[in-house]
């Protein structure tokens, strides 16, 4: 429900007036690729599509929606996971940053680089390759995503343990606020102290406190190599044991520890081409273990030595003898991830706890989860180096849409009572959005409630920017 009315069509005029060459889109065929998201299972059609190709034109559009009171959402690549980019069906106009998609500088010295908001993740880190850089935010969507949605959904991915989430790799950002003011805070300092660091409110803030149209992002050192291997073990506290042994003796070099348990990799055999049982004999837990550096490291002795020294843990393992076959072992997480619902849909959940407590909260969620529905089956995965898992359901084949609806809801609740006792967080990658608004908002304290509705308040106080995403929906304030 949105609290604010749609516009009219003499505003739909003015604002196509605000973006020549084509820059509006109202058209019900054009308006169809901006309807619905990646998985699929959010769909909204939007009023209109805008898309500016600059700041300036982003400026007066949010100015516009200010002054006339309407309703917006910022869209980027449409893959993120909790419905927050599609509009609310026919009561929102999509600000699509798919035409700001420039890389505005590379500093190899500075190791950063400026890049507008629409720019896919892939081309923008194939710019900093280019300039033997390594942007390090690495995940399955990255082809598709954009940089301001990443800002906007503090994307992690699987080097996270290394390099941090995008949080973590933000400099500056530039930014279009709700009554379309610009906030430049796009500098690549590494060092500033003044005051508030406001670029840090608006990442992860999922689109409702301001459009993002450019970040200054960190870049690091092209790794030279990539040692990639894949290791079968007895249960997830065996994997977390590999974990802490792996993070001592590679030190920072360990880029990425991805656990799938065999229910993943049986998806992959199944759906993929080609995939055998990737150890000979099957396994109860795998573990993707990625380790990369410069030139002067003699980095796959190191990976062997390793993996040599804990044989204890390990039960059997490959490593690849070339980046491409680094890159078909990923293919055994990446082809479950797409092929895991058959199609359909399934439950996704991202949830972390403390990484001490990871696989005793594996064990007490797939017990709950069996209890409860035995007819639904669990994949469970995750870049556990960051104590993150998907606990994900899918619902038997040929069930019917009320009961899949009902069938997550029990799951979901049953996940989330056991993240609860873990102390752990119930979205540790994905964000609320509006998939998990309720159990975001039944799990907040009224404190920082408070807090998050007050900042919601300063930012956007006639509340049209990604109305009812992560805070309820709230109508604009009146005196105002
Ligand atoms: C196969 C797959 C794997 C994934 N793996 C990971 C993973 O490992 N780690 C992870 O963190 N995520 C992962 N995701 C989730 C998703 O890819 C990320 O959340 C991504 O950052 C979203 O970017 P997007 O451009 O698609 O944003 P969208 O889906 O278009 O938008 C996401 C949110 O950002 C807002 N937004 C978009 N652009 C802007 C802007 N310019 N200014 C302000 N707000 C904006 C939207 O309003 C919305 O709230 C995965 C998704 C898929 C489909």
């Amino acid at each position: 429900m949105n609290a604010v009315p749609p516009p009219s069509a003499s505003q739909i005029a003015a604002l196509a007036g605000l973006l020549p060459n084509g820059g509006l889109l109202t058209e019900a065929a054009d308006l169809a690729r901006y309807s619905r998201d990646w998985s699929g299972d959010h769909y909204g059609r939007p009023l209109a599509v805008a898309r500016p190709s600059s700041v300036e034109e982003v400026s007066a559009l949010m100015r516009f929606c200010h002054a006339e009171r309407i309703p917006v959402v910022p869209q980027g690549g449409l893959t993120g996971l909790v419905g927050a980019a599609v509009a609310t069906d026919g009561g929102e106009i999509v600000i699509s940053l798919e035409r700001m998609n420039r890389i505005r500088s590379i500093s190899p010295i500075d190791f950063a680089m400026v890049v507008e908001a629409g720019c896919i993740l892939e081309d923008a880190k194939r710019a900093a390759e280019a300039s033997d850089c390594l942007l390090p935010i690495t995940f399955g969507a990255q082809g598709s995503c954009r940089i301001g949605g990443n800002v906007a959904t503090n994307a992690g991915g699987f080097n996270v343990l290394r390099y941090g989430m995008t949080r973590d790799l933000v400099l500056g950002l530039e930014v279009v606020l709700a009554d379309g003011r610009i906030w430049n805070g796009l500098k690549v300092l590494r060092k500033d102290n003044r005051g508030y660091d406001l670029k840090q409110i608006f990442i992860g803030s999922e689109g409702t406190l301001g459009i993002v149209t450019a970040a200054a992002l960190k870049l690091f050192p092209k790794p030279t190599q990539i040692e990639t291997a894949l290791v079968g073990l007895r249960s997830v506290e065996d994997a977390m044991a590999l974990y802490a042994r792996a993070r001592r003796d590679c030190s920072d070099l360990l880029t990425a520890f991805e656990l799938i348990l065999r229910v993943g990799i049986e998806i992959t055999m199944r759906e993929g081409q080609g995939f055998a049982d990737p150890l000979g004999q099957p396994y109860p837990v795998y573990v993707l273990i990625e380790v990369s550096s410069g030139g002067l490291i003699n980095l796959s002795s190191m990976l062997l030595g390793f993996l040599g020294s804990v044989e204890d843990i390990v039960e059997d393992g490959v490593i690849a003898s070339s980046r491409a076959q680094g890159e078909r072992l990923w293919l055994y997480r990446e082809i479950m991830v797409e092929r895991q619902g058959r199609g359909g849909r399934y439950l996704r959940t991202d949830v972390s706890v403390p990484i001490s407590r990871l696989a005793d909260f594996v064990s007490d969620a797939l017990v709950a989860l069996e209890k409860s529905r035995p007819d639904a089956l669990a994949v469970t995965y995750g870049h556990v180096g960051d104590g993150n898992i998907h606990l994900n359901v899918v619902p038997p084949e040929g069930m019917g849409a009320d009961e899949i609806e009902h069938l997550f809801e029990e799951a979901e609740a049953e996940i989330f009572t056991v993240v609860d006792r873990y102390g752990g967080s119930i979205s540790a990658e994905h964000g609320i959005g509006r998939v998990k608004q309720k159990a975001f908002l039944e799990r907040i304290d009224p404190v920082t409630l408070d807090l998050a509705a007050g900042i919601k308040d300063a930012f956007d106080p006639r509340h049209i920017l990604s109305n009812g995403r992560i805070l309820a929906p709230a109508a604009a304030l009146d005196y105002r």
